[in-house]
Order: C-alpha cells, then sequence, then structure tokens
C-alpha cells in the first residue's frame, strides 16, 4: 500500500490518481543509479629504469674499461662479464644490428655499442656498495 502524497490517505498502489481527493501520484522512481564516483587516484606511469648518473670510483672504473674492451670484440660480451642481466640479449641483439650495419656504413653497431656501453655503465654504478656516509646517512633518515 502507499499513501497519497496530497491527503495522505492509504490508496492502492496502482493508482495514478488519489482516490479521496483526485491528485495525481507522482511516481516514485527508484533513484538513478548512482554514477561511481571518480576518485582523483594518480594515474600510475610505468616506472622508468633507474638510471644513475654516479661517476664510476676506483675499481669500478677497470670493470668499465674491460667491459668497453669486450663490447669492442662483441657488443654485450662486455655486459655479460660484469654481471649485466641483460649481456646475452645484447649478445644475440648484435647480429641483426651487425649484419644491418654492413649496408648501413656501421651506424647501427656504432650506436649499439654506446647502448652497451651506457648500459654496462648504469649496471655498475646502480650495483655498487653504499658508502661509509651513505649508510650513516640512510640510517639517520629511518
Ligand atoms: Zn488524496
Amino acid at each position: 500500500m502507499k499513501y497519497c502524497t496530497n491527503c495522505g490517505k492509504q490508496i492502492s498502489l496502482s493508482a495514478t490518481f488519489c482516490e479521496h481527493c483526485g491528485s495525481r501520484q507522482l511516481t516514485a522512481r527508484p533513484p538513478a543509479p548512482q554514477q561511481p564516483e571518480v576518485t582523483g587516484r594518480p594515474l600510475k606511469l610505468p616506472s622508468l629504469p633507474d638510471v644513475t648518473f654516479k661517476a664510476p670510483q676506483g675499481s669500478e672504473i677497470l670493470k668499465i674499461g674491460l667491459m668497453v674492451f669486450l663490447n669492442v670484440l662483441w657488443c654485450g660480451l662486455g655486459n655479460v662479464a660484469i654481471g649485466d642481466k641483460n649481456g646475452w640479449t645484447y649478445v644475440l641483439l648484435n647480429i641483426p644490428i651487425l649484419i644491418a650495419s654492413f649496408f648501413t656504413f656501421f651506424i647501427p653497431s656504432i650506436a649499439f655499442f654506446f647502448v652497451c656501453w651506457f648500459q654496462g655503465w648504469q649496471h655498475i654504478v646502480s650495483h655498487r656498495m653504499p658508502s661509509f656516509w651513505e649508510r650513516v646517512r640512510a640510517s639517520e633518515g629511518k
């Protein structure tokens, strides 16, 4: 049962007009489905590779030298030698690059050599053990 919106008397559910006062009954429509609230959640961008521009120090210079020397022989070999997990990918990638280079003045090979060199350098400096003062500063920050 429902009640008249005008006089308040009980009327039948299907009634369009009140049987008592004759006023038109406003059909109570179910509330419109609410739009899911758009939250201000920031768009999560894929994280960029951690590029560090630390200068190589001490034994790292030797490591980079070894890597560059091996990469002159075959791109990626040096990366394998220093433990870069992408090293073998570069070694394999060097095959089509070298083939393509025979027709393009070795430009792809030269570019790839620098890519491998840069990646290897990044690998070395990003796997550096933190220095004493870096560890002190990190523990103070907690
Ligand atoms: Zn009524």
